[in-house]
């Protein structure tokens, strides 16, 4: 059996209850599989794949907090340190009902390459809790923040593990987390990314993901002879990454046709209409139906559907295994020229292989996404220097690093032979860099 075939089985047996986890593992080896066997003695004499599929340490710890009826509550809270090879651990905190140890697991696992991909020193780790921030008042939410922190900030800090927002942890959520490191750790360090612009955050960070995804569609649909202009895009979610990949497709001149939310997606003929989609999302909180009530030209439907419609690109950025095979078909059908991910794992295995299979340029999350890191990343330096950057400044340099992760994952691919697979290309461009760093440090 070879090298990879051995881990990939010792993996499963170890994480047998962690389907995620063994989905994301299983793609990446996979494709890595080409770097491995030219390298089989050296990485097996190292344990390289075994290393870097157990995490540095996993982090679990109970998140008591009161609600509005005085009522404790506990939730599970989770922090992963995958690998901190090539910089601090880095990555987002997810509040989500869903949020079990395998999801976290796979999304720490995967952020190792994407922040390998976005060529700044960061390390891979991710966390979160299954608490839903869904009806919870203001007050509530604090309270599960300030518990969550209470916890977490002994295992964070500027050098050694800095988390993010993710789904369910936006501006408000980072910051009643920042004030509780503050004051228990009594100092003031850039110890968490998407902060408020009035104590450390970055400029461009809200937009990043989103404006990323583009950035990077762009330059493939240009590799490719054509252009974003003219282009109808279907999106999925209407979340952080969802509305601002939205903005930006349509200042590229493309028009965006859908959006959806956990309970149903909107076909809006005239093109979405990104002002009314973010009050309605960002300052109400409130359901995709109050959009299709406040617009004419919008249908609401119930459950899913957004890959049903006619489209030349489709960018999905809800959440994990949101495009399955049955879309993968009719996106095909449809005539679909690109899929780029906005979200983690969102088309399923099968999914994948049936569009790289179809001729549909396809580009997985953990490069697509990369830009929300990115600029992550840009905020520390910027906290490390105490000083702010434009928003044109950043947003000048997360254009580059999307451009250039393109042209990386597509020298990747092209240099083992895989020419277009842009999910081989980015599996080992983002590995090669990690296991370079993990040989120089030795067995550690
Ligand atoms: P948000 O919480 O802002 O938005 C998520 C959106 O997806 C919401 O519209 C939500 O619907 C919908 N959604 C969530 N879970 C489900 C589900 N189980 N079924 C259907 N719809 C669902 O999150 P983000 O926009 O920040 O994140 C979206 C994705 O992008 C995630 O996979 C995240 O890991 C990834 N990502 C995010 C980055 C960032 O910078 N924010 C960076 C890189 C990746 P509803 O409104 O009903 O809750």
């Amino acid at each position: 059996m070879g090298y990879v075939d051995e881990v990939l089985d010792l993996v499963a047996k170890k994480n047998a209850d962690q389907p995620e986890f063994l989905q994301a593992v299983t793609e990446v080896l996979n494709s890595l599989r080409p770097v491995v066997e030219a390298n089989e003695e050296v990485y097996r004499k190292n344990a390289i794949l075994e290393r870097i599929t157990e995490p540095d340490r996993v982090i679990m710890f109970r998140v008591p907090w009161v609600d509005d009826k005085g009522k404790v509550q506990v939730n599970r809270g989770f922090r992963v340190q995958f690998n901190n090879s090539i910089g601090p651990y880095k990555g987002g905190l997810r509040l989500h009902p869903s949020v079990n140890l395998g999801i976290i697991k796979f999304l720490g696992f995967e952020q190792i390459f994407k922040n390998s991909l976005t060529s700044l020193p960061i390390g891979g780790g991710k966390g979160g809790s299954d608490f839903d921030p869904k009806g919870k008042s203001d007050r509530e939410i604090m309270a599960f923040c300030q518990s969550f922190m209470t916890e977490l900030c002994k295992y964070i800090g500027a050098d050694v593990d800095v988390p993010a927002g993710d789904i369910g942890t936006g501006a408000r959520e980072i910051g009643y987390m920042f004030g509780q490191y503050k004051r228990i750790r009594g100092m003031f360090e850039g110890v968490l990314t998407g902060k408020g612009l009035s104590y450390g955050g970055s400029l461009a960070r809200t937009e990043a993901t989103g404006y990323g995804l583009l950035y990077i569609t762009e330059e493939l649909m240009k590799c490719h002879g054509e252009s974003m202009e003219g282009k109808t895009c279907v999106v999925s979610g209407a979340g952080n990454v969802a509305i601002y990949a939205i903005q930006k497709a349509q200042q590229m001149g493309a028009k965006v046709v859908t959006c959806s939310d956990s309970t149903g997606w909107i076909y809006d003929s005239e093109g979405i209409d990104v002002e009314l989609l973010r009050e309605v999302k960002e300052v109400k909180r409130a359901r995709l139906t109050e959009y299709a009530a406040a617009r004419k030209s919008a249908e609401y439907h119930e459950g899913r559907g957004v890959w049903s419609v006619k489209c030349d690109i489709a960018l999905p950025c809800a959440t994990q295994n949101e495009l399955l095979l049955d879309d993968a078909k009719q996106l095909v059908a449809n005539g679909c020229k690109a899929v780029c991910e906005g979200a983690n794992m969102p088309t399923t295995l099968d999914a994948t292989e049936y569009l790289q299979n179809n001729g549909v340029l396809f580009i997985c999350g953990k490069a697509s996404n990369a830009g929300g890191v990115a600029t992550s990343a840009l905020e520390m330096s910027q906290n490390s220097e105490r000083l702010s950057w434009t928003f044109e400044e950043v947003d000048a340099k997360l254009k580059n690093i999307m451009v250039n992760i393109y042209h990386n994952i597509d020298d990747a691919a092209k240099q083992y032979g895989m020419e277009g697979n842009y999910v081989a290309g980015a599996n080992i461009a983002g590995f090669q860099k990690v296991v370079d760093a993990m040989l120089a440090h030795g067995v550690c």
